[in-house]
């Protein structure tokens, strides 16, 4: 009996299978359709069951739950932010090699948010705080002082400035939507 196909590495938000074949599995998720990764691991697509699954031989410890960590979004799908953690907040604690965390579109805002790309664009600067840190980091925004701290104009890349609860380009005359930290550009170190 065929147990499972050992595959390749994955990275936060890769397309591993479809789900007409493969149902998700451990470090997966369906969206549309498709299956993604939710971390970085070897894909093991079980043709037995039937189930793509991530495998993590050696988890890096390096984020706790309710820690508060810095990231730069490096990828936004409709129901996923994938982003690189770049510091945590408050603690000496260091990061170690490639971290990084998935913010899932429902953890976006306690209001509810069709499109994670109303809300983050890759290049955004957030703050946000790991609600599970094994086997894969996964992250919420949904507080006040969480969310993007720095955003550059999709057009021009200029910083963006805060109005209200949106921002604005002065040289395009843009105006763009995020999930703000109250804090936008105006974060102090700690
Ligand atoms: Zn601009």
């Amino acid at each position: 009996m065929t147990e499972k196909k050992e595959s390749k590495k994955v990275l936060p938000g890769e397309l591993v299978a479809t789900a007409e074949e493969y149902m998700p599995g451990f470090g997966t998720f369906e969206d549309d359709g498709n299956i993604y990764s939710t971390a970085i691991g070897s894909l093991y697509l079980d043709e037995g069951n039937k189930i793509a699954r991530l495998d993590f031989k050696n988890p890096p410890l390096v984020a706790f739950d309710e820690d508060v960590v810095f990231c730069e979004v490096t990828d936004v799908k409709p129901s996923m932010v994938v982003c690189r953690i770049q510091a945590m907040e408050g603690t000496s604690r260091g990061i170690t090699g490639e971290t990084m965390g998935t913010l899932h579109v429902s953890k976006i805002s306690n209001r509810y948010v069709e499109d994670a790309s109303e809300k983050f664009r890759i290049t955004d600067i957030i703050r946000a705080e790991v609600i599970q840190s094994r086997p894969s980091i996964q992250l919420t925004t949904a507080k006040p002082h969480l969310g993007v701290i720095m955003a550059r104009c999709n057009s021009c890349r200029e910083p963006l400035d805060r109005k209200g609860n949106k921002l604005y380009c002065e040289s395009c005359e843009r105006t763009e939507y995020r999930k703000l930290a109250k804090d936008y550009r105006d974060v102090k170190p700690c």
